[in-house]
């Protein structure tokens, strides 16, 4: 059976300048899937290959099993997404969200009927006339996600979309968005900078991170099976050591050198603030890796601790 979108070692540089080399990733039709991963690993980029907004050095990507990379961005059964909704300002609600169909010569009357209808599915019945600057944040979003939904892509591509929502909205439009994209049953890739976001939405979780794709998994197996030691060290905190991850839940601290053959770990308090019901401490390890760990009280900076395994 071939999957719905096949990518086969993708590469691209930018001036001889490695950004990444995906092995080989297959997704279903339906999945939603959300990518994480440090600033500048070339999130955005893997998006506009897709797009076609950028050409790949090397590899393949499919849609139903068909390459689309030599197809124009117009070509592809993909839209993708901007971060900021750029509406057109001076177009009504209804003249965005048809704009790619009149581009497309859907007949007027047809681009009307599935315009309205897809403002209806994103809860905006009655905001045809209105303009974007008489739209708030989120329902700008609304109209930006009509907009590329109504034109039925086969991947829809979505780069950071909440980023311009304040926190309390942020929550609330991705739950909205994801329970739409199940139900229309939409094929997504969702660039996320924060964490909770990505496991919050995606079926899978793509974590990009030194130049490749660490893992692409579901939230629990990527906690129960990180296949990296990146991929566990980047969902929580915690050491890995000769292919084992213990989470700092799992460690207790001493000030004095513990007695006994245990493991232990020597680190140094870089930071110590309340936060929640504890304090925070963020630690280095010999190593130079940086954990946190929560403790009763605060310690001064430079503390030297001693860290071994809690005995279960
Ligand atoms: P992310 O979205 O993960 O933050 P990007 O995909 O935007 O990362 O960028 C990946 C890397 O490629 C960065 O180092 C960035 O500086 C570089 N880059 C992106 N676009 C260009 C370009 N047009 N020309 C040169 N370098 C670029
Ligand atoms: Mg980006």
């Amino acid at each position: 059976m071939i999957s719905y979108v096949t990518v086969q070692s993708l590469s691209k540089s930018y001036d001889q300048k490695s950004v990444f080399s995906i092995p080989s990733l297959t997704i279903e039709q339906g999945e939603i899937i959300s990518i994480v991963g440090p600033s500048g690993v070339g999130k955005s980029t893997f998006l506009r290959i897709m797009a076609g907004l950028e050409a790949a050095d090397g590899g393949d990507i499919l849609i139903e099993g068909l390459s689309i990379m030599a197809k124009s961005p117009q070509q592809r059964p993909v839209v993708y997404m901007f971060q900021e909704a750029l509406l057109f300002p001076h177009m009504n609600v209804i003249d965005n969200v048809v704009f790619g169909l009149k581009m497309k010569k859907t007949r007027k009357q047809e681009r009307v009927r599935l315009g309205l209808a897809m403002l209806d599915k994103v809860g905006l019945q009655g905001y045809e006339k209105r303009f974007p600057h008489q739209l708030s944040g989120g329902e700008k979003q609304r109209v930006a996600l009509a907009r590329s939904l109504v034109l039925r892509p086969k991947v829809l591509l979505l780069d950071e979309p909440f980023s311009s929502l304040d926190v309390a909205l942020r929550r609330e439009t991705r739950r909205w968005m994801k329970q739409l994209l199940k139900t229309e049953h939409v094929t997504a890739f969702m660039v996320s900078h924060d964490l909770e976001e990505a496991m919050a939405t995606g079926d899978r979780v793509a974590i990009f991170a030194e130049g490749t794709v660490q893992q692409m998994a579901s939230p629990q197996e990527l906690y129960r099976q990180p296949a990296t030691a990146f991929v566990a060290t980047f969902l929580q905190s915690g050491i890995w050591t000769r292919d084992q991850f213990i989470a700092t839940n799992r460690l207790t601290y001493t000030t004095e050198k513990p007695v006994g053959d245990a493991r232990l770990w020597e680190a140094e308090v870089m930071e110590s603030y309340f936060r929640d019901a504890d304090y925070q401490l963020l630690l280095k390890l010999k190593n130079n890796q940086v954990i946190t760990m929560t403790a009763m009280v605060p310690l001064p900076i430079g503390t030297q601790l001693f860290l071994t395994e809690n005995v279960v």
